[in-house]
């Protein structure tokens, strides 16, 4: 609970020395070893240790301790001045989608179609335009999150009410998205992103899909149109990084994303308001 926490140092153990009392901070909940197999050959979020390792008791909490083994392994980010805690609070997910997007090698001029304009689906948007996409299609079935991407100077659908696979085919001269990225866990968006891939394309599974999600695919298609699926789960100290020197040198302006702030002893109310998704995007949940 509460993965995506900033604060302040307020007492600092033994032997560390490179935070003192009063430091402005990220913390990253998952952190990796840096020297195992999984490790080396860079799937840092596959190894043992990074789902291992946490904060006690709970980054949804006004004090907790952050382990010597997560601080030793770059698992607390100093923050710059230019960075508020409500930006430094977007550092986790927005680290997730530059992992996924890293992955995806999206280049200069790709088309792109993101499947749900959630707080993720905005954080790629954002992304491939710094990034260079072309065309960018967003669509959810929430009118309110379309409307709200929809300033980012994109194609918005929504996918209940008109039909997204045609579409994409005017937007790419008939053939398909190069990169399609499923920022929802739902099943039938996966269906849709590989009619509207083309060939050779590539689908990020980015969105989480629930326990037990199973899907159909036919193997001879997926072998002739060589569409390649690549899922990415969580982010590395790497990403955390990449995404703070992003969001404090300004090149991506992430804090129109905060719709709601709940105080922390109203927590239910704020993780009703980010489920129900009325009118809410980045929920924070604060303790003054
Ligand atoms: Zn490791």
């Amino acid at each position: 609970m509460g993965h995506e926490p900033a604060g302040a140092v307020i007492k600092v153990g033994k032997n560390i020395k490179k935070f003192q009392e009063g430091d402005r901070v990220f913390v990253h909940h998952h952190v990796s070893c840096y020297s195992c197999r999984y490790c080396i050959q860079g799937n840092y979020t596959m190894c043992d240790n990074y789902q291992k390792s946490n904060i006690e008791p709970c980054g949804l909490s006004e004090e907790f301790i952050v382990p010597k083994w997560n601080i030793e392994r770059g698992g607390i980010l100093k923050l710059p001045e230019s960075i508020s805690y409500d930006e430094a609070a977007l550092i986790e997910p927005f680290a997730c989608c530059i992992r996924g997007l890293n992955k995806i090698s999206i280049k200069h001029g790709d088309n792109v179609a993101i499947l749900g304009a959630g707080p993720t689906g905005i954080m790629h948007t954002l992304l491939a335009k710094t990034w260079g996409a072309n065309n960018i299609v967003v669509s959810d079935i929430n009118q309110f999150r379309l409307k709200f991407v929809e300033k980012y100077d994109v194609i918005t659908v929504n996918s209940n009410q008109e039909n997204l696979d045609s579409i994409i085919k005017e937007n790419t001269g008939n053939i398909g998205t190069d990169i399609t990225i499923l920022a929802t866990g739902s099943i039938k968006a996966f269906e849709t992103s590989l009619k509207i891939t083309r060939r050779g394309g590539k689908i990020l599974l980015f969105g989480v899909p629930s326990v037990g999600s199973k899907f159909e695919l036919d193997l001879n298609s997926m072998y002739s149109n060589e569409q390649i699926i690549i899922p990415s789960y969580g982010a590395s100290e790497i990403e955390t990084n990449q995404a703070l020197s992003l969001i404090s040198d300004k090149s991506i302006d992430l804090l129109p994303l905060v719709t709601h702030r709940f105080q922390i002893r109203e927590s239910s109310d704020a993780f009703k308001c980010a489920h129900d998704a009325f009118d809410a995007m980045k929920v924070l949940i604060v303790t003054s």
